[in-house]
């Protein structure tokens, strides 16, 4: 006897809010699940923009974000974009260069770019007929009652939109998170180090590294250090940590050059001095905050994953990849619980 038709399964709705590298990653592994899936980002297109702004140029992508790139396919595109640093090369204040291998022979971490990355992962997730991409999307409040969230575009005008899931994946200072905050017995904190960040760059010297390229370069100097990454374009991408305090010592090109031959002399004739001189007063020093919060989620209405979770600071080099890690941790609770999260909150 042929089976009565069915109308179609209504599909869970899941709206991932932030498109950076949590968000889109994230996306398709909720997309991989066959859930019709909603991504809405405040930024413009990265992928057609001219200038893309994030928060670094480069980072460290370790074994557990490898794993959950695996899991959506990815990893092996990734990988082939990133350079291996197989061990952290030491500077001294003399030169001396002293390896610190990562792990055991063959073992190495992921010098990968920010932006590209997050570019693949965008194009990867709008792969997937059941999922949309929409920029210029500021969410501005949503209501745990009903899952609506009101987004603000940048011609002012407002949209309402529902759905079953909300992931707030918008980030440290995440606007999912505020719901979170009016609510009882939710723990919350927000800590600021006394150190900023500034980037500087080091160019290829006759076309090549201008040092060995596959290190994760750092010289250590107590209270502050600066650390190294390489690029595919044989430049590396120098970030110099210091307590503020220390950067507002620094006012004029003199004084820069002063500071560099005091604690990174073997970094001046790498970086040129004129680049230096310009290049420190480019940008001011970058602010780090940590977060910590739990509950991560409200009933089954909306999760918080990626630094809105949990951020923190840059120089241990895992923000991104536990940011990573939740995609999987939540995608093994979902197979858990049959992907009824009614019933993860009443365990
Ligand atoms: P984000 O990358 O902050 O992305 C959030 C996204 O949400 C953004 O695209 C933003 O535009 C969007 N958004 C924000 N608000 C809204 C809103 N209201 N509506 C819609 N969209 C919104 N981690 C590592 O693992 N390894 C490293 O080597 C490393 N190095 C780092 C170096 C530096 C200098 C810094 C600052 C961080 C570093 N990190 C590193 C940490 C890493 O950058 C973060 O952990 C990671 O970016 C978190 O990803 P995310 O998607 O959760 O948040």
């Amino acid at each position: 006897m042929e089976e009565p038709a069915r109308g179609p399964r209504k599909k869970t709705v899941v709206a991932v809010v932030g498109g950076g590298l949590v968000g889109s990653l994230n996306a398709c592994f909720f997309a991989k699940r066959g859930f019709d899936v909603e991504v809405f980002e405040i930024r413009e297109d990265i992928r057609q923009a001219k200038i893309v702004r994030g928060r670094s140029i480069n980072l460290a992508l370790s074994h557990r974000g490898r794993q959950a790139l695996k899991h959506v396919g990815m990893e092996e595109k990734v990988v082939s974009q990133g350079i291996p640093m197989n061990a952290r090369m030491i500077h001294s204040i003399s030169g001396k260069q002293s390896p610190i291998p990562y792990g055991k022979k063959g073992q190495y971490i992921l010098s990968v770019d920010r932006a590209n990355l997050n570019k693949e992962l965008l194009t990867a997730a709008e792969a997937y007929p059941n999922t949309k991409l929409n920029f210029d999307h500021k969410l501005q409040d949503w209501s745990a009652e009903t899952g609506q969230m009101t987004f603000v575009r940048l011609d002012g005008s407002k949209e309402h939109i529902k759905a079953d899931l909300i992931v707030g994946c918008d980030g440290a200072f995440s606007a999912v998170r505020k719901q979170f905050l009016r609510r009882s017995r939710f723990n919350y904190s927000q800590t600021y180090i006394p150190h900023g960040y500034m980037e500087l760059t080091m160019l290829p010297i006759n076309g090549e590294f201008a040092m060995k390229p596959n290190y994760l370069h750092i010289w250590p100097r107590n209270t502050f250090m600066m650390i190294a990454l390489p690029n595919l374009d044989k430049t590396f991408t120098c970030t110099l940590f210091m307590p503020f305090d220390d950067f507002e010592k620094i006012t004029t090109e003199d004084e820069v050059i002063k500071f560099f031959q005091e604690y990174f002399p073997d970094t001046i004739p790498l970086i040129g001095v004129d680049t230096l001189k310009r290049d420190y007063f480019r940008l001011p020093a970058q602010a780090m905050v940590s977060v910590k919060c739990s509950p991560h989620h409200i009933n089954d209405k909306c999760v918080l994953m990626g630094d809105a979770a949990h951020a923190v600071v840059p120089f241990y080099g895992q923000g991104m990849n536990a940011g990573f890690e939740d995609c999987i941790v939540f995608d093994e609770i979902m197979n858990q619980f049959n992907e009824d999260l009614s019933k993860y909150i009443f365990r």
